[in-house]
């Protein structure tokens, strides 16, 4: 696996409005060094453990995203330094990564999940339950979260009409709400849906496999 070649290529083929976040997880900083060392300076992860280890060993001017999903109990260990935080999905945890925040003196920046995916596991809000969230009164008061857009997981799945209808909602979700909410981002696609992703609106994708190769999650 040519990591280095598989940024440059990559990069070549996405509009230069697109913000490439290259998905780590799994993968020894060796590795991810080789990105950072082709240019890559955004790296995704999914757990806050294994992010936080990678931040203490990796040169300070990486931007680290969390991409997962997030237990309350864990923000403390991101807040110091997280750039952007991609899967908020309740105001109980914007709550805390306010707090955590607040005590790191920082303004943290987050998306909210919007479930776009049939399958019952993946997690997010619908659209309702954004809307609630956003003009709720107890939002209004945290000072130190700035939404910054939305992000969403497609079903997995080849069927690409059906990649297109999901991808489509969420970015019609998005439109229409952006100026109001003053949202900039649009966090869909991933390495097998990013062309479909970005041709409905993306403005930042999350590749892994497609750059680091597959995962081994057995070592
Ligand atoms: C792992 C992961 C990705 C990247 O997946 P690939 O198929 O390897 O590109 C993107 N987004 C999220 C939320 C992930 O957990």
């Amino acid at each position: 696996m040519n990591i280095s070649e598989n940024i440059i290529e990559l990069k070549a083929k996405l509009p230069k409005e697109v913000t490439l976040v290259a998905v780590s997880k799994t993968k020894p900083v060796s590795e991810i060094m080789e990105a950072y060392n082709t240019g890559q300076r955004i790296f995704g992860e999914n757990k806050i453990q294994e992010m936080a280890s990678k931040f203490t060993e990796m040169p300070k001017d990486i931007e680290w995203h969390m991409i997962g999903h997030i237990q309350s109990n864990k923000v403390k260990y991101m807040a110091p330094f997280v750039s952007l935080i991609h899967a908020v999905d309740s105001l109980k945890l914007l709550k805390e990564i306010n707090k955590q925040a607040l005590k790191n003196n920082r303004i943290i920046s987050c998306l909210l999940q919007l479930k776009i995916a049939s399958e019952e596991s993946k997690f997010g809000m619908i659209e309702q339950d954004i809307i609630q969230l956003l003009t709720s009164e107890e939002f209004l008061t945290l000072q130190n979260i700035k939404i910054e857009g939305l992000m969403g997981m497609a079903t997995f799945t080849n069927d690409e009409d059906q990649l297109s209808q999901e991808f489509q909602k969420l970015n019609t979700f998005y439109t229409t709400h952006k100026d109001h909410y003053s949202l900039n981002t649009l966090s869909m696609g991933m390495s097998g849906d990013y062309p479909i992703a970005i041709s409905h609106g993306s403005t930042m994708v999350r590749v892994g496999s497609a750059i680091f190769g597959e995962r081994n999650y057995s070592i």
